[in-house]
């Protein structure tokens, strides 16, 4: 039987091990954390992120837990539109938005009972011993044909593979919370506010069980990460945001310190070589934040994670160990890297849109969003989200 050892259960590692599992590979699944846990955030699924998990699983009732997005255009923080609603697509290309600790749980029921769960492991290296690739975990290796390095931004395994790519932060602080349905404000669509070096882009998530509906809000700001305690940083942006148009206030307002996830934006620079490398019996890919992390503006990262794992089962659904799993590693590379980097420098054409400061750098962006949104800000169109699965 096929074996293939995935590392981490996050959003890529699960739906990856669920679909290779399905297909007939004896999967085990290492995460180093105690539990398979979700952020208590929410993530925005555009079309090609849809049609990937549908492809990976298309029994996973993903439409069921996904609340369509509305289209809130994009505004200035005194309410004037920059970009209107309706410059956007129609429903049949719509994103939608989910809350994390659904998608985690219809990942992990998507792993059936053939795929071995093992948490509490953090691996450490992978090797090849008389022609057999295994992972370390510390205390002995687990043989594998196909290792998935699924292991975030600060993956050990790309380490090995791949040294040259570097996690650094963007130059942005991001701030998520979801705000459960009994204190959330009523929102009817999702919007998005660009001011001076800050973004504020909020969404309903649509009627869900108590804790998983609400309002889901991502603030960003140019700069450092803050060192302060929760409840001073949402102080924070409550100055930062004051004057800005509600909804804004409004759910700020009404969002707890507990509530709040904050972190520092950061991304992979340069992007790894390669994606796979062929070794023992088949080979090592990169998957997801360990293969391209990047900042979250276009909010494609874990969108393009489910077309990674979408197409490594395509390309290896037949592949036996051996020269043909090799070459699929080979080819699983020549099919992610050119996509993925041309995601990445769109993402960072929308950095400098962001951090924009100064009147007359913000005038001269103000003015080009119009045009520049099919081409970067429009996420829902062009090549981002046209992405098909392969057969
Ligand atoms: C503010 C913000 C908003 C975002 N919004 C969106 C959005 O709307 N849409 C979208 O598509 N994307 C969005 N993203 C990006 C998305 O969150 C990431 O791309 C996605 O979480 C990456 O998933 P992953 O499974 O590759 O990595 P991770 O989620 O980092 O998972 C890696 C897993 O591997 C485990 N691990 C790490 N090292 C080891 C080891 N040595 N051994 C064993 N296990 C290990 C970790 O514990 C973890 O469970 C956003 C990101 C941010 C910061």
């Amino acid at each position: 039987m096929r074996t293939a050892v995935v590392v981490g259960a996050g959003m890529a590692g699960l739906a990856t091990a669920g679909a290779l599992a399905r297909d007939g590979w004896r999967v085990t699944l290492l995460e180093r954390g105690a539990a398979i846990t979700a952020p208590p955030t929410a993530l925005v699924l555009w079309p090609n992120g849809r049609r990937a998990l549908e492809a990976l699983d298309p029994g996973g009732g993903w439409p069921s837990i996904a609340a369509p997005l509305p289209d809130g255009g994009v505004r200035r923080p005194d309410g004037q539109f920059l970009v209107s609603p309706h410059t956007r697509p129609g429903a049949g290309r719509a994103p939608a938005v989910v809350h994390l600790q659904d998608l985690y749980d219809a990942l992990v029921a998507g792993l059936g009972e053939h795929v071995e769960i093992r948490t509490g492991i953090e691996v450490s290296g992978v090797r090849v011993h008389r022609g057999q690739l295994a992972v370390g975990d510390g205390t002995g290796y687990l043989d594998a044909d196909l290792v998935v390095a699924a292991d975030g931004i600060d993956s050990a395994v790309r380490h090995a593979f791949a040294p040259e790519a570097a996690a650094v932060g963007s130059g942005f602080a991001a701030w998520q919370a979801v705000i459960p349905g009994h204190r959330a404000p009523q929102l009817e669509t999702g919007g998005e506010t660009l001011g001076a070096g800050y973004r504020f882009v909020s969404m309903p998530l649509g009627e869900r069980a108590a804790s998983r509906g609400g309002v889901y809000w991502v603030a960003t700001a140019a700069g450092a990460p803050r060192p302060e305690s929760p409840a001073t940083q949402l102080a924070l942006l409550r100055r930062w945001f004051a004057d800005w148009h509600e909804p804004v206030g409004e759910l700020l307002a009404a969002t707890r310190a507990e509530d709040l996830v904050p972190q520092e934006v950061r991304e992979l620079r340069p992007l790894p070589r390669a994606y796979g490398f062929r070794c023992g019996t088949g080979g090592v890919v990169l998957l997801g934040d360990a293969a391209h992390a990047m900042p979250h503006h276009l909010g494609q990262g874990a969108c393009l994670a489910f077309e990674d794992a979408a197409t490594l089962r395509s390309l290896v659904a037949t592949a036996e160990p051996g020269p043909a799993l090799g070459q699929a590693v080979q080819e699983y590379d020549r099919a992610r890297r050119p996509r993925t980097a041309s995601v990445v420098r769109q993402t960072r054409r929308m950095s400098a849109v962001v951090q924009a400061r100064g009147r007359l750098a913000l005038r001269a962006r103000n003015a080009a969003l119009g045009s520049l949104r099919p081409r970067i800000l429009g996420h829902a169109h062009g090549p981002v989200t046209d992405w098909q699965p392969p057969d």
